[in-house]
């Protein structure tokens, strides 16, 4: 029998559906159910929304402080661990510096947490060192969209898909990742909207659209030039909306001069005939919507292909008004909220930037302490730091790197070279298995909070139950951790209040508070006097920077291609039934039972030339790394790509995949390597 029902979000991707949580007489969390007026969802729920009771089930919850003793963990009193980390962190920033130290927040935090993370960073520990999983999913829309737009996140609202005549899905597999948003795509093409979809795979919606370019990975920015070209060359480009918003137009139409879609057909792998239509038909729309994913951010060009994105958009006018916009598909349920909280080496809460002055005295100023003022180290920096002997001591909270990062071997052994690694989590992970200190983490249906999905809108999360054992919020004993090293800075009565800190500091956020949280079924940003009950479609009249910035960009290849000696390229992946490194959906025996841990996705011909049978065992080897797995043999992959997604720790894709990053924002290139694949002996 249920004994209290809350109102709460979906704590897996970043569609942020709604859902009632209960718990029975017992105290356990015993079903979900789908929030029929909400404002994204309208009633509906994917398998993971579903599977959520699971996700947060007490089996295998870590309960206690635990401190590694040789090769074992031993429980010990938060007073033991929390002093003996101050102790530790406090000896290593003597001894060598607050370069030496960082923290690594989580976009499956709240946003009060995330909020606290980077401010312990700042203000304890004095360092710009904080970072998250943005770094390999979106970092690259952070920072293309805002050179481009002046603010880097979606422009528009997921219920826009209603509203579009053409809707283009680039490097996204939103039924697969984003489930209830990737229904409501198909929704919209029953409904008479045209559906374009750009990836190098046959995904779901491939096989629905009215066009599928099924372009070779990490060609995006040829064939978006490409359309510039056919746009501009048959004056299909909005001369009104140029002039009035953007600036850069001359520049652009030089640099696309050249680009036709006959010159890129080799690049792409694409008919230049279907390049044409497709650039017909998303300029000549009324309205049209881009959709993108991680086949846009993760390549050595991330940051370029998103500025490319964007000009595409702006060149059409397709901005700032309903059913058009460039629209990025955030991955977990709070990426959009941990990075407008800051957890970024270059940025403070609301993208305020670190190295200003004028932010790091607004910041001393609230905060009452120094803040930090050298540049700080992204996630994967401080791994390359670590290897390198300078860098010493992570907190960690939250995220598995050692699963998600890429090159596992080389992320194992910088977290075995640290002096101090502290985790904290819900249940053990290949990382938490690395640290010194495990920290007993609560989960989203046992805290307060706030969550940002991923067409801003910031939502309410209530807890429904106790943390099992002695487990803690994140911001609390972030708030006990700094408390033990003699700072005061991170005291709140409770989450309400951390909100409160953060909007204060925060101008997107500055018009929020729980209680018009609560009554709006969320609100979306920037939400401010200007805007007191949010914004759902950014730029309609203006742009944070004036006029958009049009900032060409050229094709360059990806950093590793098939050769010899590694004759397939390696692309990654997700699947509908997972989430991130499996340690949520994984629980789930419904869940789990969908797919076997680990597939490679094979085209025939590949398999037969390396007598590799229907779900035959193989194994998968790049420079990095060696990988065993199962085929999977499907025309949905072409020949000579291979496809793995990364759920499974029993068959990790990223031992396999490439470190090249983005020079912008050091992004690495999850989404192309070269490997070589052999049938091995059947079981
Ligand atoms: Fe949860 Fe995303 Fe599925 Fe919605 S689409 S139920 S937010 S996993």
């Amino acid at each position: 029998m249920q004994s209290k029902v809350v109102k709460t979000v979906c704590p897996f991707c970043g569609v942020g559906c709604g859902m009632y949580l209960a718990r029975d007489s017992e105290g356990k969390v015993c079903s979900v159910t789908p929030q029929w007026d909400h404002p994204i969802s309208k009633g509906k729920l994917c398998d993971k929304g579903w599977s959520t009771v699971y996700a947060v089930s007490p089996e295998n919850r870590i309960t206690h402080p635990l401190k590694k003793e040789v090769d074992k963990f031993v429980p010990v009193s938060w007073d033991e661990a929390l002093s003996s980390i101050a102790s530790s962190l406090t000896e290593i920033i003597d001894e060598s510096g607050s370069g030496a130290v960082g923290v690594i927040s989580s976009a499956r935090a709240t946003n009060e947490d995330n909020y606290a993370a980077q401010k312990f960073a700042r203000s304890v520990l004095k360092t710009n060192n904080v970072d998250h999983c943005a770094r390999i999913c979106h970092s690259p829309t952070v920072a293309g969209l805002k050179q481009v737009l002046g603010s880097g996140a979606m422009t528009n609202s997921t219920d826009d898909v209603f509203k579009a005549d053409v809707i283009v899905v680039i490097g996204a597999d939103p039924t697969e990742n984003h489930s209830v948003l990737g229904g409501q795509v198909i929704e919209a093409k029953l409904a008479g909207a045209t559906l374009i979809v750009v990836d190098p795979r046959i995904t779901r919606l491939a096989k629905l659209a009215d066009i599928h370019l099924q372009l070779n990975p990490g060609t995006n920015i040829a064939l978006i030039n490409a359309m510039i070209h056919v746009i501009l060359g048959n004056q299909w480009h909005d001369q009104d909306f140029i002039e009035r918003r953007c600036e850069g137009f001359e520049t652009l139409v030089s640099h696309v001069d050249k680009v036709t879609p006959e010159s890129v057909e080799e690049i792409t792998g694409l008919e230049p005939l279907l390049i044409r239509q497709a650039a017909q038909y998303y300029s000549q729309a009324e309205r049209a919507m881009i959709l993108y994913g991680m086949g846009i951010t993760q390549f050595v060009t991330g940051t370029s292909s998103v500025m490319a994105l964007a000009d595409l958009a702006l060149v059409c006018g397709h901005i700032g008004k309903p059913g058009t916009g460039i629209n990025p598909l955030r991955g977990q349920n709070n990426v959009q909220g941990a990075c407008d909280m800051g957890c970024l080496p270059n940025v403070y809460p609301g993208y305020q930037l670190a190295d200003q002055q004028a932010t790091q005295v607004r910041f001393s100023h609230a905060w009452g302490t120094k803040v930090a003022e050298s540049t700080g180290l992204t996630s994967l920096g401080m791994t390359k730091a670590a290897l390198a002997g300078q860098f010493r001591a992570q907190i960690l909270f939250g995220e598995d790197p050692v699963v998600t990062d890429p090159d596992q071997n080389h992320v194992r052994e910088a977290y075995k070279s640290l002096d101090l690694l502290v985790v904290a989590e819900l249940t053990m992970t290949e990382t938490a298995k690395l640290a010194d200190y495990i920290l007993p983490a609560a989960s989203f249906a046992e805290k307060s909070g706030t969550f940002t999905n991923c067409e801003r809108r910031v939502q309410r999360i209530r807890p429904l139950i106790d943390p099992p054992g002695e487990a803690k919020g994140d911001w609390q004993w972030l708030s006990a951790l700094a408390e033990a090293m003699g700072s005061e800075c991170l005291k709140w009565p409770d989450s309400e209040a951390v909100f409160d800190e953060m909007a204060s500091l925060t101008p997107p956020y500055q018009g929020m508070d729980y209680h018009k949280l609560a009554l709006h079924d969320g609100l979306q940003w920037p939400c401010n006097d200007e805007a007191p009950q949010g914004t759902r479609i950014l730029h309609q009249s203006t742009f944070p920077i004036g006029r958009a910035r049009l900032t060409p960009v050229n094709y360059v290849p990806i950093d590793e291609s098939a050769d010899e000696f590694y004759p397939l390229l390696l692309t990654t992946n997700r699947l509908h039934f997972h989430y991130g490194c499996g340690s949520m959906s994984r629980k789930s025996p419904l869940l789990e039972r969908e797919t076997p841990p680990g597939i490679l996705f094979i085209h025939p011909v590949d398999a037969e030339a390396l007598s590799i049978e229907p779900y035959g065992p193989v194994g998968v080897r790049s420079r990095r790394g060696y990988v065993e797995t199962r085929a999977v043999i499907t025309k949905d992959v072409a020949p000579g790509l291979v496809s793995m997604p990364y759920h499974f720790k029993e068959a990790p894709s990223n031992q396999l995949t490439n470190t090249a990053q983005d020079p912008v924002t050091k992004m690495p290139e999850l989404k192309a390597c070269a490997v070589a694949v052999v049938a091995l002996p059947a079981d």
